[in-house]
């Protein structure tokens, strides 16, 4: 890939090629494009980085045909239909959870969800991807404060969007950690709703709640499964 890179053969300013299996044999989800130092908030960036990301993608696929064992008869199959862009704003709520609460592996009273995911930085600005793994017991709990406006007492932000530092995002904007944290989300404001309390008085509830729906909030709901 380098040396495709430094021919001015591969115009995708990435170190390496990743790509997943699926649920149907014999295809794989291809997460290589990148376009950089582009804002996700700029209708103009985000026109510009699609066109630039659709030449991404047949030039990738060219090169793997070509150069990748496996898939010299490959096909596209299908293109994303929008950019994914990674990181724009979040909420600061009533706690920000941060890098060091990550790695070292903090526990909250009012934890609704946990992540697991390394430390994970796409540069915005170059090829290059950093990972620090979760050390120790090998995850991190999310406080319901991260899901809290300071100002807006009846919302909850779930998703990519909760109170979290850049590095921290990093590892909890992976998509299970999102499903956990929008489950979390989902139950408070349902509760919320139905005792007309606010959310710090039924944090107990809340989290009965989950663990009653198989979420993973305690260290015992932890199962670590080895390959
Ligand atoms: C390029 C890229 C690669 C990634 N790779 C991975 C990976 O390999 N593994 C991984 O786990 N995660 C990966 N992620 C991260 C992960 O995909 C996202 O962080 C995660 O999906 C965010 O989930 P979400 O539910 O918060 O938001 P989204 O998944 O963005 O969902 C928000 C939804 O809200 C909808 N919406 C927006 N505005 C409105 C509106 N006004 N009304 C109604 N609906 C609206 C949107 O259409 C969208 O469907 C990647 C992200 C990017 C950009």
């Amino acid at each position: 890939m380098r040396r495709a890179r430094e021919s001015g053969r591969l115009a995708v300013p990435r170190d390496r090629v990743l790509f997943f299996g699926n649920t149907r044999p014999g295809q794989v989800v291809v997460n290589t494009t990148r376009v950089t130092g582009c804002s996700g908030l700029r209708g103009d960036h985000l026109s510009e980085a699609m066109k630039i990301a659709l030449r991404q993608v047949w030039n990738l696929y060219e090169f793997m045909r070509d150069e990748l064992p496996g898939f010299t008869r490959a096909r596209v199959a299908r293109i994303a239909d929008h950019i994914g862009v990674r990181e724009t704003r979040r909420l600061i709520g009533r706690f920000v959870l941060d890098e060091r609460d990550l790695l070292g592996n903090a526990r909250f009273e009012d934890a609704v969800a946990k992540g697991a995911f390394p430390l994970d930085i796409h540069s915005p600005a170059d090829s290059s991807l950093t990972t620090e793994l979760i050390g120790g017991a090998g995850h991190y709990d999310i406080p319901l404060r991260c899901l809290l406006s300071k100002e807006i007492e009846n919302i909850t932000v779930v998703g990519k969007c909760f109170s979290v530092t850049h590095r921290g995002f990093s590892s909890t904007r992976v998509m299970p950690t999102c499903m956990a944290v929008g489950h979390a989300g989902g139950v408070a404001a349902a509760l919320a709703a139905r005792t007309r309390r606010d959310f710090q008085d039924i944090v107990p509830a809340i989290r009965d709640t989950l663990r009653a729906q198989n979420a993973i909030i305690l260290d015992e709901d932890v199962v670590v499964e080895t390959l």
